[in-house]
C-alpha cells in the first residue's frame, strides 16, 4: 500500500492552498481531484480540447487563480487529477479510483476540501431538459464554452445566481429576469461586504449593462413545456418562501437557472468517521470543526477546508485550507505546535473578518419551508428511482419520521446519487407533512463507493 505524508482531497482554492502550505511546511504531499484539472469549481479550467495554447485561466477568475495555480506549480506538490477517492476507511487508508484501476492509500495527515454541489429544489417541471442548476450553469460556460440556452430565466438565492447571470450575459444569453428570494436589503447587505463587495460590483455592473430585470422577494413557482422549457411561473415570495397569491407572472424562456444555494458534499468526512451536525445555511451536515484548531475533525489527522466543511465561498475556504494545511503538517511531524501556532495567526485573524459575512451568507442559503412545499403529488424528488413527492407523502402518512425510514418505503435515495440529489428534498418534505423538524429526521449513513465505480475497478480490488 503508497503512503502519502501529507494527503489532501480535492484541488478547489482550500484543497490548493492547504496542500501548498503543508508542503512550505516541509511535508510530501499528494493533491488528489477527480476533475482533468487544478481549480475545483469556481477556478474551473477551460477543458484541454478547448484551451487556446497552454496555460491556465479563461474561467472568469484569471486574477484569483492565476497566482493560486503558479503557487502550486512553484510548491512541488504532487497533482493527481482525473483520479476519485471512493471511500476512507480506518487509519485513513483512501480507495481510489485511478486510470480504470482502484488502489490503496495511507494518509499520514488527511485534507478532505472536497466542496459543495448545488441544492437540489423539486418543483413542477424541474425535471425538463433546460431546466439548469446555477452551478451547473457556470462549470458548463467555464468548461466547455457554451450557454444552455438563448433566453433564460434564473431564480434563487446568494452570490452563485448573479455568477451564474453575468457568465450567462458574457456568453451571450438574453436575460429575461432574476427572481431572487432574499429582499433587497438582505441582498444589497450581504453584497457590500468587503468580503462579496469587489465580485459584486463587476457582477452587478455587467447584469446592469444588459439591463437584466431583477425582482427581490420573489421565486419559482413552477415550469411548463413539452418536450422542453417553454416558459416559467414565478412569483412574488412572502418571508417563508411561500408565493403570494395573484401575484404570478408567465415568461416564455427555454432555459430556466435555478440556485437555491448549496450542499456541503461531507460524504467522505462521514466516511471517515467525522462527527457531523446539521446546518441548514451552510449546506446540511457537515464535519464539527474549528479554525483555531487547525480545522481538525473528531478523528485524529482528519482535517476539513472550504464548502465541504460548511458552505462560506473560495475567499473563506483558502483562509481554512491554509489552517487545515498547517494542522496536517503538524500531524505529520513536520511543525511545532508553536511554528504551527505562529503561521496561523494571519488566517485567523482574516477569517474572523469574515464572521459578517459568513453569518449573512449563510441567513440567505438558509432555505425557508415554503421551497419545500412547491412539489406536488406527481412532482418528481428522486429522479435516479423516480420517485414522486405523493409517495413520500405517503410513506409520512403511514409513519414515516426519518430519511432512512422514506428511503425503506418508497426506494428514494437507492440510486446512482446515492441520495444526494433527493434526500435534502425529502427531509424538507417530511417536515412539510409531519412538523418533524429537518434537523430530526436523520440522514443517511455514508456508504462506499461515495462515486459510482467500474466494477472491473472493484474486481481489481479483491
Ligand atoms: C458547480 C459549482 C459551480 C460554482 N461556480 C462558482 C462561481 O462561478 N463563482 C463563485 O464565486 N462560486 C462558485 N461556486 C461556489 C464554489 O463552491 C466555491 O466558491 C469554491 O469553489 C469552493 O472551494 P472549495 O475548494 O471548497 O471546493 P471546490 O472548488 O468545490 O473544490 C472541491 C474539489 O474536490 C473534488 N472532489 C470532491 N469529492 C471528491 C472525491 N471523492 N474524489 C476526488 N475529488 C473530489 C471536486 O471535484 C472539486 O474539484 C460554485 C459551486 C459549484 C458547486
Amino acid at each position: 500500500m503508497r503512503t502519502g505524508e501529507v494527503v489532501v482531497v480535492g484541488a478547489g482554492p482550500a484543497g490548493i492552498t492547504a496542500a501548498v502550505e503543508a508542503s512550505r511546511a516541509g511535508a510530501r504531499v499528494l493533491l488528489i481531484d477527480e476533475g482533468p484539472a487544478v481549480g475545483g469549481q469556481i477556478y474551473r479550467q477551460v477543458a484541454t480540447e478547448l484551451r487556446p495554447g497552454s496555460g491556465a485561466g479563461g474561467n472568469g477568475y484569471a486574477a484569483d487563480s492565476a497566482p493560486l495555480f503558479a503557487s502550486l506549480a512553484a510548491s512541488g506538490v504532487e497533482v493527481w487529477s482525473d483520479t476519485e477517492v471512493w471511500g476512507i476507511f480506518p487509519d485513513r487508508v483512501l480507495a481510489i479510483h485511478r486510470g480504470g484501476r482502484s488502489m490503496r492509500l495511507q494518509a499520514g495527515g488527511l485534507v478532505l476540501a472536497t466542496g459543495a454541489y448545488d441544492r437540489p429544489v423539486a418543483f413542477p417541471g424541474w425535471t425538463l431538459p433546460g431546466v439548469v442548476t446555477a452551478g451547473g450553469t457556470t462549470a458548463l460556460i467555464k468548461s466547455q464554452r457554451i450557454i444552455p440556452g438563448r433566453r433564460v430565466l434564473l431564480a434563487g438565492t446568494g452570490p452563485l445566481l448573479l455568477a451564474a447571470a453575468a457568465a450567462l450575459v458574457r456568453g451571450g444569453a438574453e436575460i429575461a429576469g432574476i427572481a431572487i428570494a432574499a429582499s433587497r436589503t438582505a441582498f444589497l447587505g450581504l453584497l457590500r461586504r468587503p468580503a462579496a463587495l469587489g465580485k459584486a460590483i463587476d457582477v452587478l455592473a455587467t447584469l446592469k449593462r444588459a439591463g437584466v430585470p431583477m425582482w427581490n422577494g420573489h421565486g419559482i413557482v413552477r415550469v411548463e413545456g413539452r418536450e422542453g422549457v417553454e416558459r416559467a411561473v414565478v412569483a412574488q415570495w412572502d418571508a417563508a418562501w411561500r408565493p403570494v397569491p395573484g401575484t404570478e407572472r408567465v415568461i416564455d424562456v427555454d432555459t430556466v437557472v435555478v440556485g437555491y444555494g448549496l450542499m456541503a458534499s461531507s460524504e467522505l468526512a462521514q466516511l471517515a468517521g467525522c462527527d457531523v451536525t446539521y446546518h441548514a445555511g451552510q449546506g446540511g451536515w457537515v464535519p464539527v470543526t474549528a479554525p483555531d484548531r487547525f480545522m481538525a475533525t473528531s478523528v485524529p489527522g482528519v482535517f476539513v477546508a472550504g464548502d465541504g466543511a460548511g458552505v462560506a465561498g473560495a475567499e473563506a475556504g483558502k483562509l481554512q485550507g491554509e489552517l487545515a494545511g498547517l494542522g496536517a503538517a503538524r500531524h505529520a511531524g513536520k511543525l511545532t505546535d508553536g511554528d504551527a501556532a505562529a503561521r496561523a495567526k494571519a488566517p485567523l485573524r482574516d477569517l474572523g473578518k469574515m464572521a459578517s459575512f459568513r453569518r449573512a451568507l449563510e441567513r440567505m442559503h438558509a432555505p425557508e419551508p415554503g421551497l419545500f412545499e412547491l412539489a406536488e403529488d406527481d412532482t418528481i424528488v428522486c429522479r435516479c428511482e423516480e420517485v414522486t413527492a405523493g409517495e413520500v407523502r405517503q410513506a409520512v402518512g403511514d409513519g414515516a419520521r426519518l430519511v432512512t425510514e422514506v428511503r425503506a418505503a418508497t426506494r428514494c435515495g437507492m440510486g446512482l446519487c446515492q441520495g444526494r440529489l433527493c434526500i435534502p428534498t425529502v427531509a424538507g418534505l417530511i417536515e412539510r407533512y409531519a412538523g418533524t423538524l429537518t434537523t430530526s429526521v436523520g440522514r443517511l449513513t455514508a456508504r462506499p463507493p461515495v462515486r459510482p465505480l467500474p466494477v472491473t475497478a472493484l474486481a481489481d480490488e479483491a
